[in-house]
C-alpha cells in the first residue's frame, strides 16, 4: 500500500467535496479525495442550474433543503468563500385544478416540515412578478421567496478549500480502479496512482455511482440521463430580479443569470445513458414552450455554443440514496440525486460525516438507505423539475 487513509472520498464534485468539509469540521481529517479530472467540479456540478427551493413533497426533501439554505446563507462565515446564494424565490404557476391542489397540498406538507415563507399566489400576484408571462390559462401558484439560486462552483470551492485548510487531501488526476474488499469488510481502493489502504469509502461519483458500487459488488441503482440547458444573450424585456418560474403545464422552467437567461425543461424523449452533447433538436423543442409562455423570447438570440448539456444521477423514486451499503462494511453512498445534488450536498455532507462518524444526525437518514427500494419502501418525489 502506498497511502493510508481514514475516509477516502471517490469524486471530487461538490458533493464530495461537503462530505469531506463536515468529516474535517467535526475532527476527522484524515480524509483523502479522489478526483480523476485534472480539476474538481467537472461532473455535474459544473453543469448545473444553481437552483436551490425547499418546495419539495417529502418531508426528507424538505428538511435537507431547509439545511441548506440556512448553510448557503451563513456560506461565507461558514468556509470564507461566498455561495452567491441569491433568494430571489421560485415560483410554480399552475393552469390545471389537479396541479393548483397538489401545491396546496405540498404546501400544508411544507409548513408542518418547517417551511414558513412559502404561499399560495393568485394569478394577478404571479403577473405582478413576471408581467410578460402569458397568464390566461394561469389560475394560480405556489411561491416561496427563500427559494433561489447559488453558484455551484462556488460552494464546491468553499467546501474544498476550507476541508483542505482542515487537513483533508485531494489526489486531482487519479481515477479509482477497484474497491478491495476482504471479509465484507473495505481494505482499501485501488488508483491509477497505486493503492491507498483505508477502512471507509464513500461513494460520491454522480452519475458513475453505479460504477463504482459494482467494484465492490454492489448493485446501486443509480442511472445517469441527460438534461440540457438554454442559455440566452443579453435579455432587457424581463425584470432584473424575477423568480425561477416553473410553467407546470409543460415543465419548462427560466431564471435569469446576470445579463442573460437560463431555460430548461424535461424532455421526455430524452433516454438513460452517458450523453453529454447539447443538441438542436432539443433547442427546437424548448424555444416552443418558451414562446408560448412569453412570446417576447422569439426575439431573444441564443447562441447554441453557449448552452449546454450534463447528466442527472437518477434513483427510481428520484431521491438521494445515503448510507451504508448493504452486505461491505465500510462503504458508504451518497448519490441518486435526480437533479437536487448541489442544493442537497450540504444536508449530504453532514449525514454522511456523521453516519461514518456514528453520530446522530440533524435528521433521521434511515429513509434514504439503498435497502428501500428491495423493501418496497420508495420516497416518490413528485415535484422534479
Ligand atoms: C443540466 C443540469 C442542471 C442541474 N440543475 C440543478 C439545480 O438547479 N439544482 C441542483 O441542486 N442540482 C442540479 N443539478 C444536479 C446537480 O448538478 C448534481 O446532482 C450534483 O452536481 C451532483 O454532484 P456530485 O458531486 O454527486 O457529482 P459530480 O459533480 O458529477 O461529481 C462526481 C465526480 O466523480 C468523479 N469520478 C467519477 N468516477 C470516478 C473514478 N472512478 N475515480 C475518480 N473520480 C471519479 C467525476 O470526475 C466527478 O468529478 C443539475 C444537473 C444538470 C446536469
Amino acid at each position: 500500500m502506498s497511502a493510508i487513509a481514514d475516509v477516502v472520498i471517490i469524486g471530487g464534485g461538490i458533493v464530495g467535496s461537503s462530505i469531506a468539509y463536515h468529516l474535517a469540521e467535526r475532527g476527522c481529517a484524515g480524509v483523502l479525495i479522489i478526483e480523476r479530472e485534472e480539476k474538481q467540479g467537472l461532473g455535474s456540478t459544473s453543469k448545473s442550474m444553481g437552483g436551490v427551493r425547499a418546495q419539495f413533497a417529502t418531508e426528507i426533501n424538505i428538511q435537507m433543503s431547509l439545511y441548506a439554505i440556512e448553510c448557503f446563507a451563513n456560506f461565507e462565515e461558514l468556509t470564507g468563500q461566498t455561495a452567491d446564494y441569491r433568494a430571489h424565490g421560485y415560483l410554480f404557476c399552475a393552469t390545471t385544478a389537479a396541479h393548483l391542489n397538489y401545491l396546496k397540498e405540498n404546501q400544508a406538507k411544507q409548513r408542518a416540515f418547517g417551511l414558513k415563507d412559502a404561499e399560495m399566489v393568485s394569478r394577478e400576484e404571479i403577473v405582478k412578478m413576471v408581467p410578460q408571462l402569458i397568464a390566461d390559462d394561469i389560475i394560480g401558484g405556489a411561491y416561496c421567496p427563500t427559494d433561489g439560486f447559488v453558484d455551484p462552483h462556488g460552494v464546491l470551492t468553499g467546501f474544498a478549500k476550507r476541508a483542505k485548510e482542515r487537513g483533508v487531501r485531494i489526489w486531482l488526476n487519479t481515477e479509482v480502479t477497484g474497491i478491495s474488499v476482504e471479509n465484507g469488510e473495505v481494505t482499501g481502493v485501488k488508483t491509477t496512482n497505486g493503492e491507498v489502504s483505508t477502512r471507509n469509502v464513500v461513494n460520491a461519483a454522480g452519475p458513475w455511482a453505479a460504477g463504482i458500487a459494482q467494484m465492490a459488488g454492489v448493485e446501486l441503482p443509480v442511472t445517469p440521463l441527460r438534461r440540457q440547458i438554454v442559455k440566452t444573450q443579453r435579455c432587457d424585456f424581463l425584470p432584473a430580479k424575477f423568480p425561477m418560474v416553473i410553467d407546470m403545464s409543460t415543465g419548462f422552467h427560466f431564471r435569469r443569470e446576470g445579463e442573460a437567461i437560463l431555460m430548461a425543461w424535461p424532455d421526455d424523449e430524452e433516454t438513460y445513458g452517458f450523453k453529454t452533447a447539447f443538441t438542436h433538436d432539443f433547442l427546437e423543442k424548448i424555444l416552443t414552450h418558451a414562446i408560448n409562455r412569453v412570446p417576447q423570447f422569439v426575439d431573444l438570440p441564443v447562441n447554441p455554443k453557449q448552452c449546454w448539456a450534463g447528466m442527472y444521477e437518477v434513483s427510481p423514486d428520484h431521491h438521494a440514496i445515503i448510507g451504508a451499503a448493504p452486505g461491505v462494511k465500510g462503504l458508504f453512498f451518497a448519490n441518486g440525486f435526480s437533479g437536487h445534488g448541489v442544493m442537497h450536498s450540504p444536508a449530504t455532507g453532514r449525514i454522511t460525516a456523521d453516519l461514518i462518524l456514528g453520530q446522530p444526525s440533524f435528521v433521521d437518514p434511515a429513509p434514504l438507505r439503498v435497502e428501500r427500494f428491495a423493501e418496497g419502501r420508495l420516497l416518490e418525489e413528485t415535484a422534479v423539475l
